[in-house]
């Protein structure tokens, strides 16, 4: 019986392909899990990865083509890491072919391995028993100063910057390695290696946290490390990972969200750990990814921090997997393989038996609710680190007030006394730009995005009108186009407003405004964040890019100008969303030896989310909302799944899902409800018709048992032109 390969092939279709091997090469194939390979598949040639070998074949071999090439030495995707995607492609119901060309960096989705060269070299086993060397003189030297290297306790390898200083070292370690003597590894640029690491001594509840992670080393255990902003959570990581990797000789992924990724987050580690810190980020060099791949593939980077996509870094021993302000929803891929790389993460913790540590000031609902079901274990850090006191949130009622650039009298009263006092206000808005709307003073209309259900933001600096949703732009209309009239008024407020309001009444403040427009250059937001925090700054102004992880000192005052949008929004979460960012805004104030005070302007003072929080702090508001969840059976008491669609024409998306419906109705379904079909909460987006169908059950394992021939029907639909779909397992919006 032939036995073949089946190989994860990139294309739309939701299976795996057979091949048989290639030629030449007999039942002892080289080939092995994981090793990606040139396949023929339709007329043209495609990179996939093997998932296994020697399966008997699911069709006549005789009809199966061969595997064209093998492009690895070793496999690119580890074994562990495979059974993670694996599983990840039949959760989501992805493409598996698709799910690997996703994890893979884009270095590796080409036929030539254009692997970085051999940065550093190490002793391979072989050369402890391999006698001595006494005709090459200069190989010896090598070797010796590779056993120095490995006795002195720090990374058992020399790089090419140690290596200059042995006079041609370079043939002779080529000689060494054609005995096998020793082996090429990649390492992360610039790494000191060896050394103490650098820690605050812990405190008592910190030593309790670290404590605990570190007691699980080698097996699965889920953390939620629930530690109040400047609790010190980032110096538990530190230690935890100091000790998991040092002790136990292996690596940490740390992941962070796309705003936390900051040069100073990495240089805090760098300067901490005594071991080579690697990152790894989709905004990288095609180059300098696959670098940080290779040295987490082969052990060389001994601590790998990165964004939601580095969750597919292949690492050679995982001791620890870290996922920092595991709420914060840039860890949910948004298209194409709609991943959460903090769900990935507890399975990967379990496949690797590795402790996973989700750290937070505002958890997510459910990671409180995994703590209260017993399968995660709560760490606690209330207080601040530094012996600060958490600041007073204030809901200020601003129904019938007159605001001033959106400002209350009583907002503006607290910032000039941080003026007097020489302190910072920090004020947060939810838009960038001028103001929100344009809206006609006669008639009341207001000018919209032609593409999308979306008015456009007024931006005054260079006087256009701009669709925050598919970024179209124009200039400002000389007249309201419904009625003609040429009173055209901005309402509502964004930073640029908001910041010119406050340049009126406060003229001798320096402001500093931070938002995606004034941070677009690479590296400003960095800068704007230093001066900031050296003080050159009176009062700041911005969108929640300031709301994470920056530490200022000298703030005492936070303005949150308006938390109804927010409140408002039909989506489910929106309540979590706003306490969470309110809590995590505050979180910058009286970080210092200065006490903080937040004023959150509402005109729903009432609202009894909002009260809890004010009152009673983010565990009481994420007790309240949980029960409200459970009542009304949403998330996580129940799962989702959205199917969307979109298409030119409104019918045609109406159209597709009322098939998908009556595929769901035919099938036997216990336990799943059919939701839909609707329009989604913004039907016109970029000038095409979203709608989409929503599926719920309270069971995981009956949602999934319903979705598998459910997805493969829809599939097999002949959809109309023009039109895409797409599968959102446990969406984090719905819409
Ligand atoms: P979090 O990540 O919880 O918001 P950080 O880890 O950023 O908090 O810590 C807040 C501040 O407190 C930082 O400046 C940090 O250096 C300091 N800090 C944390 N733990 C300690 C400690 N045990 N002793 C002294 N300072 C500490
Ligand atoms: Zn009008
Ligand atoms: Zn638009």
């Amino acid at each position: 019986m032939a036995r073949v390969v089946r190989v994860a092939v990139p294309n739309p279709l939701r299976r795996w392909f057979e091949y048989l091997p290639p030629a030449g090469d007999p039942g002892t194939s080289r080939l092995r899990p994981g090793m990606r390979v040139k396949v023929p598949f339709g007329g043209s040639v495609r990179i996939g990865v093997v998932l296994e070998t020697g399966a008997e074949p699911e069709i006549d071999p005789g009809k199966l083509r061969r595997v064209a090439e093998c492009l690895d030495e070793e496999p690119s995707i580890p074994p562990p890491l495979l059974r993670l995607l694996t599983w990840a492609a039949s959760y989501y119901h992805h493409p598996i072919g698709e799910v690997f060309r996703t994890a893979l960096p884009a270095g590796l989705r080409r036929a030539r391995r254009e692997g970085p060269a051999a940065r550093a070299w190490r002793l391979t086993e072989s050369a402890a028993t391999s006698g001595s060397l006494p005709r090459a003189p200069r190989q010896a030297a090598l070797v010796a100063a590779l056993e120095n290297a490995a006795r002195e306790g720090g990374e058992p390898w020399l790089d090419e910057a140690r290596l200059a200083s042995i006079p041609n070292w370079r043939p002779a370690m080529r000689a060494l390695a054609r005995k096998g003597w020793v082996e090429p590894l990649v390492v992360a640029p610039a790494q000191a290696a060896g050394g103490a690491a650098q820690l605050a001594a812990p405190n008592e509840s910190q030593a309790q946290a670290i404590e605990a992670i570190a007691s699980a080393a080698g097996t699965f255990q889920a953390f939620l490390l629930d530690g109040v902003t400047g609790s010190g959570k980032t110096e538990v990581y530190l230690t935890a990972i100091d000790r998991l990797v040092r002790d136990e000789g292996g690596q940490a992924l740390v992941l962070v969200p796309e705003i936390g990724l900051t040069p100073q987050l990495v240089a805090r580690f760098r300067e901490a750990l005594p071991f080579p810190v690697s990152v790894m980020h989709s905004g990288m060099a095609a180059g300098e990814r696959l670098r940080s791949w290779e040295a987490a593939r082969t052990g060389a980077s001994r601590v790998v921090i990165g964004t939601r996509s580095a969750m597919f870094a292949p690492l050679a021993r995982p001791a620890l997997i870290v996922v920092d302000e595991e709420h914060d929803s840039s860890y949910k891929q948004q298209e194409g393989f709609r991943y959460s790389a903090r769900d990935l993460a507890l399975m990967r913790g379990s496949i690797e038996r590795v402790p996973v540590v989700l750290g937070s000031a505002t958890p997510s609902l459910e990671s409180i609710h995994l703590v209260a079901a017993g399968r995660c274990r709560r760490l606690r850090l209330a207080e601040r680190a530094r012996g600060a006191r958490m600041p007073r949130i204030l809901l200020h009622d601003v129904r019938g007030q007159p605001l001033a650039a959106g400002l209350s009298e009583r907002l503006l009263e607290a910032i000039d006394e941080r003026l007097q006092r020489r302190e910072q206000a920090l004020l947060f808005v939810n838009r960038r730009g001028f103001a929100p709307v344009v809206l006609c003073h006669d008639c009341g209309e207001a000018i919209e995005c032609r593409d999308c259900d979306s008015r456009l933001v007024l931006h005054r600096a260079d006087r256009r009108l701009r669709c925050h949703h598919c970024g179209a732009e124009r200039g400002i209309p000389v007249g309201c186009a419904a009625c003609g009239s040429s009173e055209l008024v901005s309402v509502g407020s964004g930073t640029q407003r908001l910041a010119e309001g406050l340049a009126e009444r406060f003229p001798s403040a320096r402001l500093l405004r931070v938002d995606r427009d004034s941070t677009r250059r690479r590296g400003s937001l960095d800068r704007i964040v230093r001066a900031a925090r050296e003080g050159s700054a009176d009062i700041l102004v911005g969108t929640q890019m300031l709301a994470k992880g920056h530490d200022f000192p000298r703030v005492t005052l936070v303005g949150i100008v308006d938390a109804d949008a927010g409140l408002l929004s039909p989506d489910f979460r929106a309540p979590e969303r706003v306490a969470q960012l309110v809590t995590q805004v505050a979180g910058r104030a009286g970080r210092g030896t200065l006490a903080g005070e937040v004023i959150v302007q509402t005109r729903r003072p009432r609202h009894p989310l909002l009260i809890a929080l004010a009152s009673d702090g983010y565990p009481a508001f994420a007790a309240e909302a949980l029960a409200e969840r459970e009542e009304v059976r949403l998330p996580p008491f129940a799962r989702l799944v959205l199917l969307r669609a979109e298409a030119p024409a409104r019918a045609t998306s109406a159209g597709f899902l009322a098939t998908a419906r009556e595929i769901a109705v035919e099938l036997p379904r216990p336990g799943v409800e059919v939701m839909g079909p609707v329009p989604s909460p913004m039907e016109r987006q970029g000038g095409r018709y979203r709608a989409q169908l929503l599926l719920r059950s309270a069971s995981r394992s009956q949602l999934h048992a319903f979705l598998r021939p459910w997805v493969e029907r829809i599939a097999a639909v002949r959809t109309p032109a023009g039109l895409r779909w797409s599968l959102d397992v446990d969406p984090i919006e719905l819409g």
